[in-house]
Parts: structure tokens; sequence; C-alpha cells
């Protein structure tokens, strides 16, 4: 069994986005403006993910915050018939990546992996993804369970869908919220992780990310996720619900009125994983990652 609660674990909380633009690819933003940003928000960490090519920002500014080599990844066509994007971080900065649509999905994820990076399949929605050929792949960490520019371009920037049924074939995978800022409109500051993690270090924070010690919000804070034997316990910012779910099963408290809730208690009946999901009075979600109950491989 995997362990991925970070509320167990030891640590920090660290912010940060996964998934940018820059005017080295399609963004309207230079390098320095994009770190700016982040620095500016509270990021305590950020990975630049031009198109196809690795950007690194120190080539440009002394960024403050901690800066993560990645790229987003042009692999052809999804089943569904839009743009397979990967995004992949925690590469080595002289990577030569190859020309967009030169690969596969597996042979682009196969080559990340082997660099020791961390990869998701990106906005699955937006790709009009199939939940087979997600299932068919391998080798990624997960999905995009939500993208700000897809919302808020034309309302594709959730998959949840998609996560649920990778996670009922018990496919482990993490769900990142992240922008895919590319600052002409805006689309910037609406989906980040927060990363538990033993310190502020490059090294540190990418293990933790590994290991699935994060949540992803876009706006609440999940305090905490505790479960003894079958009691969840959770804690959280004042939010309007508070949901326990594993597809078919699961549950949910609400605001009484103006009184929102900070915490809840489930008896669960989760046959192989749970996971967790806030939202608040403005409508913004936050998105635990799951747990895998007994039985769960
Ligand atoms: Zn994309
Ligand atoms: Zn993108």
């Amino acid at each position: 069994m995997q362990e991925a609660n970070p509320y167990l674990t030891a640590g920090q909380w660290f912010k940060g986005n996964l998934h940018t633009h820059t005017t080295e690819s399609d963004g309207a933003c230079s390098p320095e403006q994009n770190i700016r940003w982040h620095e500016q928000h509270g990021y305590d960490f950020v990975s630049i993910t031009d198109h196809n090519r690795i950007t690194d920002p120190s080539q440009f500014c002394e960024p403050q915050l901690i800066t993560v080599p990645g790229t987003e990844l042009s692999l052809g066509v999804t089943k569904g018939g839009g743009p397979f994007h990967l995004v992949a971080f925690g590469l080595p900065t002289d990577l030569q990546v190859p020309p967009p649509n030169s690969l596969t999905p597996q042979e682009g994820i196969d080559l990340v992996a082997s660099e020791g990076a961390t990869c998701f399949a990106a906005h699955p929605h937006w790709s009009s993804m199939t939940m087979e050929e997600l299932d068919d792949l391998s080798g990624y960490d997960g999905i995009e369970v939500y993208n700000t520019g897809c919302d808020r371009e034309n309302r594709t920037g959730l998959a949840e869908p998609y996560w649920d049924d990778l996670l009922r074939r018990r496919r482990p995978a993490w769900g990142f919220a992240s922008d895919d800022s590319h600052w002409s409109t805006a689309d910037f500051g609406g989906g980040w992780i927060q990363v538990k993690a033993p310190e502020r270090s490059p090294e540190a924070i990418l293990g933790a990310i590994k290991s699935g010690h994060f949540y992803s919000t876009c706006g609440p804070e999940i305090k905490e996720v505790t479960l003894h034997g079958p009691t969840l316990h959770v804690r959280c910012s004042p939010v309007q619900a508070i949901y326990w779910s594993e597809g078919t099963r699961g549950g949910s408290v609400h605001a009484n009125g103006a009184e929102l809730c900070t915490d809840a208690e489930f008896e669960i009946e989760a046959r192989n994983y749970l996971r967790i999901q806030v939202v608040d009075a403005e409508q913004r979600w936050a998105w635990s990652n799951p747990i895998f109950v007994e039985g769960c491989t």
C-alpha cells in the first residue's frame, strides 16, 4: 500500500505552481515577470513549463523562490482528437527536448521518467482524452485535476471523473491543480498545490510531490485528514461543505446558514481509496490526494 497522507508526515507546507508559460513559448509575460509574479504572491516554488523546451529562469533574473526545471511536451493527438500534453518537472536543464509530436504519449512519459522527472497528464477534459487511454499508459504520476486556464477558457479545467476512474482501477494517481498561465487573460492565481516537505529545498519538495504529500487547491486549506479504523476526521479553513468520496460511496457535511464548516467526522465505507474535497463560500475547491485503504495496491 502506498501511503500518500501528508498529514502523517513531519514538515512544513510550501505553495507551488507547476504549470505556467512565458514568452519563451506562447506566454505573454517574460520569464522574469513570471518569476516576480509568483514571488509577490506567496509562492515558494514554480516550474516554468514552456512548450517543448526548458526555460531556465536564472538566465534572465535571480529568482528568490525555488525554480524547478520543467516542460510541457506535445505528444500527438488524444483518442478524442485533442492535443496530448504532458507536464514534466524535475528535469535536467540541459535535456534535449524532442520536437513537438515526435514521440507517442508513452514514449514521452518514458523519456522524462528516465531522467527522474515527475509528470502528469495535462488538462484531460480540454484535450478530449478518454479514460481508457489514461489507463493504458503507465509510468506517469497523476493528472491535472484542475487547470485555471482551461476552466476560464471554456470550462474544461476539471478532471475529477478521470481521476476517480483511474483510482477505481487501483491506479495510484495524484491530482494536480495548476494555472497553466499564459498571461493574456486572467489565467493566473487560480489553482496551485500545497506540499508538505521536511525542508525548503528543491530535493525535499520534489521528493514530497513524488510521494503524493500534497493537496491541490483554488483557495481553501485542508489542514488535517486522519483515518482511525473506519473513522475519518477532516479539519480545514472555513468552507461551505466538506466531502469524502470514492465514486458511488461517500458523504458530506454542509454549512448551516452563515456558520461555515471547519471540521467533520465521517464513518467511512471506502473499499479501496478515499479522497477529500472542500468548497468555500466563494465556490473555490480543494482536493486531497487519495488515501488508499485496505486492499488497494
Ligand atoms: Zn497544454
Ligand atoms: Zn500549458
